[in-house]
């Protein structure tokens, strides 16, 4: 069959090919593939890509125009179009023998002597997938030699378009502009790649000052993370002999992405949404092994055996980064809070600017930050000043060191729209995988026999096994486990049961001949906790996470507390500061902070039923006044902070609060109290928290509107919902959850997006049980698994669907 009648008979099939998709993207790459081979002109694409006009009248256009061009061209076209389609798209369109190497012919003209102009023309399939992934940049070339004006820029940047559209662009506007701006762009583009690849270059090698320093960082983080620093108050523990996988998932459907991500794919492309941006989230909950797994990386990283394209390494914690009052440049944040240079600061500093693909950015715990992400204020200029938080929002956005790539750790529900806007990608961290647990179990207990005795512990107590998923509580179930073993039947089932259990541990661990029976281990360390309780109160109230030695006076925390173990020494690879303190992990901060609401003789009235209030209606009323001015970076922010909304960290870590609250109030632990508080001030507080879970039960309630005719009552729970059931399963007493469920009148519970898991899903069987009537339970995107749905087996009676 001539070329031409394959063009015309096969009309439809190539019309469908191009366009069904919806996405002008295949038209656009044969588009580039016939300029460059000079087989269109700049007119006739011009007449092709008419703006606004239908994709498929401008795939038409296409068509007609190459079967009126010949043979050549119609050949030319389906070689093209056999390049650009995916495989099963492509049968029957190629043609045998002819022209099908798009890519070979290229580069052999490359050969030819051309002007810089003809070049961008000749070149441009390669130059649009090259210019994608570094479009500001290449702007800011142009900018600075004078070729572009801001209205060129916006012109290039507008957002409808995808970022191989804005490369297009980019390139007809520079073509308009002349030789001088297609010469800054080709210069551009080569010296990206020769940064690219200069790590893979066998003969080139970095700077010997730029050696020096990567080895003095190296080292000093390689010491900073070969141990976990949750065993430091006990025993020291190896990364390496106790690091497990966790799992890893993309957080959007992604076709080329199959089976579970390692932890290179966290930097690499599998996955990339945004191949402009730089910024890769790392997200999962409270304990989930964020930090944990930054620091593997780092280790990694340090030895040389992981994320080898890149030079140095930079990790920042984000609850140190808290402490920093001073406005900082890019330089002064890296040499001060990461590693320091002997020699040639400057130099060293060029280097990086001069190579941000060969550089990388850690941020542990942006939902520590005080700041919740904004974009509305950023910086460009390495060399400014600014509060530490502008300059990390400008880095993770990409205004400021734009190609150094960026991996920040959060929990979900402190990461906006603002911030997801500015993400190359987002990896879900969901804890350990059943074999995980077992797997970690194995490693904390050299003994087999033992690990085997509690691996069939966990069996036999499904709360307690859900719980395991997330490594912190497999951490402390491992740690605990003669108190585990002991416990017989029954045994822990909420967190609070499980951070109780942790509490005795640690207490006992100090003291092991004194008292271990009935409540006696806590009177004997009432004023341990009481202290411990203060300073993890005052610390979520005004988000510090960590304190100063004068913190830590303010709050009669004396140097038994700390031996205790549950405060450890806040590591600090600049090691300016004087001896810094933070809690084991912040849920640990939490519970102490719920166990000075219980027990302390001047908890305020109002304290636990503002801990309750949601979150945009909740005053900070929860501050006492002692100073951690180290924690504050100014009063300004001290007074926005005091009077405004809670900041990202407060919301999870008031309700993560509340829920040990709930749970230490349970009937089933009162007695532990008995002798440390007055049982009528006790009552009043388990009053105080039944009322306000109640309260908050039927606010949401009230939300339901009124059924459709003829469709069923149905509520759309928000995660706040979750997060009441969660605390009336920490009271674990049945009345209330029967009565909460008493009011609860709808057919459809839809309970989507709210970050449920296997450790959710046993409080809301636990509740749900009680519902009267069935319902649907809508339980689409969260990450309920296999192990979650066992946990709803107690609820499954009352489900007509799930
Ligand atoms: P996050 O940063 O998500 O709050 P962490 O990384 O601090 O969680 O983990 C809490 C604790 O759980 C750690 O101190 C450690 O004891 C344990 N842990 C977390 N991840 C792992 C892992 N991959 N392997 C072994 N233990 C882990």
């Amino acid at each position: 069959m001539l070329v031409q009648e394959l063009v015309l008979r096969q009309r439809a099939e190539i019309l469908h090919a191009l366009c069904s998709s919806g996405s002008a993207e295949h038209l656009e790459q044969v588009l580039d593939i016939l300029l460059s081979r000079g087989e269109l002109i700049i007119e006739d694409y011009q007449n092709i890509q008419v703006p606004g006009r239908a994709l498929y009248t401008n795939a038409r256009q296409l068509l007609d125009l190459v079967h009126t061009k010949g043979s050549d061209t119609c050949a030319l076209f389906c070689a093209a179009l056999t390049h650009v389609l995916p495989e099963g798209q492509r049968v029957g369109f190629s043609v045998p023998g002819r022209c099908s190497h798009v890519e070979e012919k290229e580069e052999e003209e490359e050969e030819h002597q051309r002007t810089s102009t003809q070049t961008l023309l000749a070149q441009r399939p390669s130059l649009v997938r090259e210019l994608q992934g570094c479009i500001e940049d290449a702007l800011r070339a142009l900018v600075a030699c004078g070729h572009f004006t801001s209205a060129d820029c916006d012109d290039v940047r507008l957002p409808i378009h995808t970022p191989s559209q804005q490369a297009r662009r980019l390139l007809d506007n520079v073509r308009s502009k002349g030789e001088p701006a297609a010469k800054v762009v080709l210069q551009y583009v080569q010296q990206k790649q020769e940064s690219g690849s200069l790590l893979n270059q066998e003969n080139w090698t970095p700077p010997k000052e730029v050696l020096k320093y990567q080895k003095k960082l190296s080292s000093s983080m390689s010491a900073q993370s070969c141990f976990l620093s949750s065993y430091g108050g006990t025993s020291h523990m190896s990364l390496d002999d106790i690091y497990t996988d966790g799992q890893l998932e993309l957080a959007h459907n992604c076709k080329d992405v199959h089976g579970p991500l390692g932890l290179e794919d966290i930097v690499g492309t599998a996955g990339t949404v945004n191949a402009e941006a730089d910024t890769v989230l790392v997200s999962g909950d409270a304990g989930g092994g964020k930090s944990t797994l930054l620091q593997r990386l780092h280790l990694l990283w340090a030895r040389g055996t992981a994320l080898q394209d890149f030079l140095l390494l930079f990790p920042f914690s984000c609850r140190r980064l808290n402490s920093e009052r001073q406005e900082l440049s890019v330089q002064e944040l890296l040499f001060q809070h990461c590693c320091w240079p002997d020699r040639e600061q400057e130099e060293i500093f060029q280097f990086i600017l001069d190579h941000p693909h060969l550089i990388l950015f850690t941020f542990d715990g942006l939902d520590e930050l005080k700041q919740g992400f904004s974009d509305e204020h950023w910086l460009c200029c390495p060399t400014q000043r600014a509060p530490v938080h502008i300059l990390l929002f400008s880095l993770i956005q990409g205004s400021l060191m734009k190609g150094v790539r960026k991996v920040v750790t959060s929990r979900p529900e402190a990461v906006g729209p603002a911030l997801k806007k500015h993400l190359r990608k987002e990896v879900i961290l969901q804890g350990f995988s059943p074999s995980g647990i077992d797997c970690f179990v194995h490693k904390h207990h050299r003994d087999p026999t033992v690990a085997a005795k509690v691996l069939e512990s966990l069996q036999k107590n499904t709360a307690l096994l859900g719980l395991c998923h997330s490594p912190v509580f497999c951490w402390i179930v491992s740690q605990c486990h003669k108190e585990l073993l002991g416990c017989g039947e029954g045994g822990p089932q909420t967190i609070t049961d499980v951070y109780l259990m942790i509490l005795q541990h640690f207490f006992q661990h100090q003291s092991p001949l004194k008292s271990t029976t009935g409540s006696g281990w806590l009177q004997e360390n009432l004023n341990t906790a009481l202290h411990l309780g203060q300073l993890a109160f005052e610390g979520i109230g005004t988000s510090c996470y960590i304190f100063s030695g004068t913190d830590l006076e303010a709050c009669g925390v004396t140097e038994k507390d700390i031996c205790m173990g549950f405060l450890i020494q806040s590591k600090d690879m600049s090691s300016t500061h004087s001896k810094r303190f933070e809690f084991l992990h912040v849920i640990t901060q939490c519970f102490f902070a719920a166990l000075h609401i219980v027990l302390s003789n001047n908890t305020d009235r109002s304290t636990i039923p503002k801990l309750f209030e949601p979150p945009n209606r909740r005053a900070t009323g929860l501050r006492s006044s002692t100073c951690f001015g180290a924690c504050l970076p100014s009063t300004n922010q001290q007074e926005q902070a005091f009077k405004g909304e809670a900041t990202s960290s407060e919301t999870p870590n008031l309700q993560i609060t509340a829920t040990f609250v709930s749970g230490l109030l349970s009937q089933r632990h009162l007695s532990l109290w008995l002798h440390c508080c007055p049982s009528a001030v006790m009552e009043k507080r388990v009053r105080q928290v039944v009322r306000c879970l109640s309260k908050g039960m039927h606010k949401h309630f009230k939300s339901i509107s009124p059924p459709v005719e003829g469709e069923k009552k149905s509520m759309h729970a928000m995660p706040g919902f979750v997060w009441l059931i969660k605390c009336i399963y920490e009271m674990q007493e049945s009345t209330i959850a029967k009565d909460a469920m008493s009011k609860l009148e709808v057919d459809h519970l839809k309970l989507t997006y709210c970050n449920i898991g296997p450790v959710e899903c046993t409080a809301l069987a636990y509740v749900l049980q009680h519902l009267r009537n069935p319902i649907g339970l809508q339980l689409d995107n969260n990450s309920v698994g296999d192990v979650g749905v066992e946990q709803l087996l107690p609820c499954m009676h009352i489900c007509n669907s799930l």
